[in-house]
């Protein structure tokens, strides 16, 4: 790898880089604590409800499952705390950008989903370019996080048993990716918001309750330090696409 393909930090970016690298270890830390204790408390909740501790009344039985369910979601929630966390530090790292085939890290992103989409009876379709299609110039790492991400919403804010279709094309010296779900739409509010830290639409919420509205600010993110952009249309009729462009390798 040439240093050309290396994206270099200022000394004021590489400072504020070791501050976040700090405030995300605590983060990390005190996550790994909280969920290990909710862990010990969800082992114990299933001997309850097991009868391994001796028969429950029918009213015990009740709220130790509610009890374990609302375990079970602050166990969900500081899961995805960890995900971000490890997300946003791999964002501010350095890049590293090779030759890559889009077509095959789609292939396997979508192998990666596969269950979860089984799960929804949901079918995702690649609709693969023509054979001799260009090569990315991207970090790896980063364009899967991009990848996954886009896979990971269309198959949650799907609708059961709805089709994900995913497209590639040529413009110019870009590729333009897009993945369309027949889901939930964006609001009106949400299509000025979508892309801010933390911002989640109320219609998202009520339809997955754990997530953090941080997906699309740190894949926003990654797709600009390529040089490439990325967008979205959504609407009753045809559902919602989003789209993301990225630069051909040479
Ligand atoms: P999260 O999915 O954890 O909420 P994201 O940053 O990935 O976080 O997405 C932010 C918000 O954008 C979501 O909460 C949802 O409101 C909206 N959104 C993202 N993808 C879709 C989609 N495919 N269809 C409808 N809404 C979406």
């Amino acid at each position: 790898m040439s240093d050309n393909n290396k994206i270099q930090k200022s000394e004021s970016e590489q400072k504020a880089d070791a501050n976040y690298a700090i405030k995300s270890d605590v983060i990390s830390v005190s996550a790994h604590q909280i969920r290990t204790s909710l862990s010990a408390i969800k082992w114990i909740m299933e001997m309850f409800l097991a009868g391994d501790l001796g028969k429950l009344t029918t009213e015990q039985d009740n709220l130790l499952k509610k009890a374990a369910e609302s375990n079970d979601r602050a166990i969900a929630v500081v899961s995805e705390l960890l995900l971000v966390n490890k997300t946003e530090n791999i964002v501010e790292k350095e890049y590293e950008l090779s030759s890559l085939n889009l077509v095959e890290s789609i292939e396997s992103s979508i192998f990666n989903f596969s269950g979860e989409a089984y799960a929804r009876g949901i079918e995702v379709i690649f609709l693969k370019p023509e054979k001799d299609f260009p090569n990315v110039l991207a970090d790896k790492d980063k364009l899967l996080i991009v990848l996954h991400n886009l896979l990971d919403n269309a198959i949650k804010y799907s609708n059961l048993h709805g089709k994900i279709f995913i497209v590639l094309k040529q413009k110019d010296n870009m590729v333009q990716f897009s993945i369309k779900d027949t889901g939930i739409v964006i609001s009106e509010n949400g299509k000025a918001k979508i892309f801010e830290k933390f911002y989640r639409d109320e219609e998202a919420m009520k339809k997955e309750m754990v997530g953090s509205g941080i997906g699309l600010y740190t894949i926003k993110k990654i797709v600009e330090r390529h040089g490439g952009e990325i967008w979205f249309e959504s609407a009753n009729d045809t559902g919602t696409t989003f789209f993301f462009t990225i630069p051909i390798s040479k």
